[in-house]
C-alpha cells in the first residue's frame, strides 16, 4: 500500500477512535452532565462514523465498495454540522424545540437519500469514478446540484455556530472564554478545511476534513476536561433553579415560555415541557380557567393572585431579564403565600373578633368607632351609640350552668345582629354587654331600632337541649352632640348612664341619655 494512503488512513482512524472515545466517555459519565451531553454524544459518534468510513473508503478496492463507504461518510458529513450548531446554540442557552431539531435535520436526510440513490439521478455527484490519473483509491468527482445545496447548508451551519459563539464573547464570563475559543476553533478549522477542499486547493482526491476533525475532537476534549464545560455550571444552575421553592417561569422577549422549574410543575401540574415555546398567554389559557390576573410588565411591586383552580394565593413578582443592555425577557416568580395569608386572617380574626359570639370584640369596636366618631364630628352628622345588657344574666348562669350561659350570649348576639344593617357597628363590649354604633342615625331613629331589638330578644328565647331559656335586654342610648366638645368615651359613658336608668326602671326597656 502506498505510504501516503497509509498515513491518511491512520489519521482518519485515529480521529475516529478519538471521537468514539469521547462519545463513550460521556456515555459512561452521562449522569454527571446535563441533557446537552446526549446531543454531544450523538455528535461525536457521528463524527467517528465519518472518520472510520473515510479511512475504510481509502482501503476499498472496487468502486461499489467506495460508494458504500461514501454513504457511511455522509451519515457523519451531512448531520454533524447542523448538530454542531444545535449543540453550540444549546450550550449558549438557546432553547431548542423538537420542531427546530427536525427542520435542521431535513436537508441532511435528503442528502443521505441523494447519495444512496446517486446512480439513478446524479444530482449529488455528476461523475463519481476512480481517478484516471491518480488511480485507485482516489476518486474523480464532479459535483451536482444537490451537492451545492448540501455544501451551502453544511458550511452555513458551521458559520452560524461560529458567529453565535463570537457574539456571545462579551456576555461570557472571562473564565469561560478559553472554552469559547476552543469551541470556535472546533467549528472554524473544519469549516476552513471544507472551504479549501471545495475550492480544489487540496491535493486531488484528498478530503482533509476528517483529518482535521482530530484537532476539533481534541479541542472538544480539552474544553470538557479543563473547564467542566458541560458539567459544573449548567448542572449547578439547574440545581439552583430547581431547588427554589418558588415557582419560576422564564419568558423570552416575545413572552414565550422558555423555562420553568420543578416547583412550578408542582404548583401547576398541567404545565408540561411540551408547552415550551408557546406564548405565555396561550399556555395560561390552557392551564387555567381564570383569565390571567396580572399584566406582563416588570414592576417593582409584586401582585397578589388567588387562583380558583389551585385554591391557593400567590405573590407574583415580575422582573426583566436584562442582557447586554436590552431587555431579553421576563422572569415570573410565584410565591405560594396561602399559609401565610391564612395565618394573617386567623390573627386578624383573633385580634378583632370575640371568640365566643364571633362578633367584633371591644378592641375592634374602639378602632372602628373612633373613625366614625371623628367623621361624624367633621361632617356634623348623626352618630348614636347603644349599650345593651342582658337582664338577670347571673341567674341564667346560676340556674342552667355556665355552658348554657355561653349559648344564651351567642344567641342574643345573633338575634341582635339579625336586626341590623351593614352600616351598624356591633360588638361585644364585655361580659353580657353589647355595644352598637349607628352612623348617620339620630337618637330618635336609634330608639325605634332599640325597641325593635328588645322585642326581638324577648320574643326569641334560646331553645337548646330541650331547654327554653327566655331573656330580655336593657338598652341605653346616647347621641353625639355637635355643639359640645367631647370624646367617644364620654359618649359611651352617657349611654352607660342611660342603660343604668333602664335597669333601675324595670329592665327590658330602652332609655335615652339625658342631654344637658
Ligand atoms: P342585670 O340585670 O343587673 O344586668 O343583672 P345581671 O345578673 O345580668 O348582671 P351582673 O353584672 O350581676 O352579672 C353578669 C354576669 O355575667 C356575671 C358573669 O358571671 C356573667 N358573665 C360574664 N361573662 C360571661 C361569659 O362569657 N359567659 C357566661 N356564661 N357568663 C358570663
Ligand atoms: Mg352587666
Ligand atoms: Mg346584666
Amino acid at each position: 500500500m502506498h505510504s501516503q494512503i497509509t498515513t491518511i488512513v491512520t489519521i482518519f482512524i485515529t480521529a475516529g477512535v478519538l471521537n468514539l472515545y469521547l462519545s463513550l466517555h460521556v456515555l459512561i459519565k452521562r449522569h454527571h452532565y446535563t441533557k446537552i451531553i446526549y446531543l454531544f454524544m450523538v455528535y461525536t459518534a457521528l463524527i467517528a462514523v465519518y472518520c472510520f468510513a473515510a479511512g475504510f473508503g481509502l482501503l476499498a478496492t472496487s468502486l461499489e465498495e467506495v460508494k458504500i463507504w461514501t454513504f457511511f461518510q455522509y451519515i457523519g458529513i451531512a448531520t454533524t454540522p447542523p448538530l454542531g450548531l444545535l449543540l453550540i446554540a444549546q450550550y449558549l442557552g438557546f432553547h431548542i424545540t423538537k420542531k427546530t431539531f427536525l427542520v435542521m435535520l431535513a436537508i441532511p436526510m435528503i442528502t443521505l437519500v441523494m447519495v444512496a440513490t446517486n446512480d439513478l439521478h446524479h444530482f449529488h455527484y455528476k461523475i463519481f469514478e476512480f481517478d484516471a490519473v491518480l488511480g485507485k483509491p482516489y476518486i474523480y468527482q464532479e459535483i451536482g446540484l444537490w451537492y451545492s445545496i448540501h455544501g451551502a447548508f453544511t458550511f452555513g451551519s458551521m458559520l452560524v455556530a461560529f458567529f453565535l459563539l463570537l457574539f456571545h464573547w462579551k456576555e461570557t464570563d472571562k473564565i469561560y472564554r478559553p472554552q469559547l475559543i476552543a469551541l470556535m476553533g472546533s467549528q472554524f478549522i473544519p469549516m476552513t478545511m471544507a472551504l479549501i477542499y471545495s475550492l480544489g486547493l487540496t491535493p486531488r482526491g484528498f478530503d482533509p476534513v476528517p483529518a482535521v476533525l482530530v484537532i476539533s475532537s481534541a479541542l472538544f476534549l480539552w474544553a470538557i476536561r479543563s473547564s467542566s464545560l458541560f458539567r459544573n455550571m449548567p448542572v449547578a444552575k439547574d440545581r439552583i433553579f430547581n431547588s427554589i421553592n418558588d415557582g419560576v417561569i422564564v419568558l423570552d422577549s416575545q413572552h414565550r415560555l422558555i423555562e420553568f422549574n420543578q416547583a412550578c410543575s408542582q404548583m401547576f401540574p398541567k404545565l408540561k415541557r411540551s408547552m415550551l415555546g408557546m406564548r405565555y398567554q396561550d399556555a395560561w389559557d390552557l392551564l387555567m380557567e381564570t383569565p390571567m390576573p396580572y399584566t406582563l410588565t416588570a414592576t417593582a411591586t409584586s401582585q397578589e393572585v388567588w387562583l380558583a383552580e389551585t385554591g391557593r394565593t400567590y405573590q407574583v413578582r415580575l422582573s426583566a431579564l436584562q442582557q447586554s443592555n436590552h431587555q431579553d425577557g421576563l422572569v415570573l416568580i410565584f410565591n405560594d403565600i396561602t399559609e401565610l395569608k391564612d395565618l394573617q386572617l386567623k390573627l386578624e380574626r383573633l385580634a378583632y373578633y370575640d371568640e365566643l359570639t364571633q362578633i367584633y370584640n371591644r378592641r375592634a369596636f374602639f378602632d372602628q368607632c373612633m373613625h366614625l366618631y371623628i367623621e361624624a364630628k367633621e361632617q356634623n352628622s348623626h352618630l348614636t351609640v347603644m349599650l345593651m345588657d342582658i337582664d338577670y344574666f347571673k341567674k341564667v348562669n346560676d340556674t342552667y350552668g355556665h355552658a348554657v350561659g355561653d349559648l344564651v350570649l351567642t344567641h342574643v348576639a345573633q338575634v341582635c345582629k339579625s336586626q341590623l344593617t351593614d352600616k351598624a357597628l356591633f360588638a361585644r363590649y364585655g361580659g353580657e354587654e353589647f355595644v352598637l354604633a349607628l352612623p348617620n342615625t339620630s337618637i330618635v331613629e336609634a330608639e325605634t331600632l332599640a325597641n325593635q331589638i328588645c322585642q326581638a330578644v324577648a320574643g326569641t328565647p334560646l331553645v337548646a337541649d330541650g331547654l327554653v331559656v327566655a331573656t330580655t335586654i336593657s338598652v341605653g342610648l346616647a347621641e353625639i352632640t355637635i355643639e359640645e366638645e367631647g370624646t367617644l368615651y364620654q359618649l359611651l359613658n352617657a349611654a352607660d348612664k342611660a342603660l343604668y336608668n333602664a335597669k333601675r326602671n324595670g329592665r327590658n326597656c330602652v332609655y335615652r341619655a339625658i342631654l344637658k
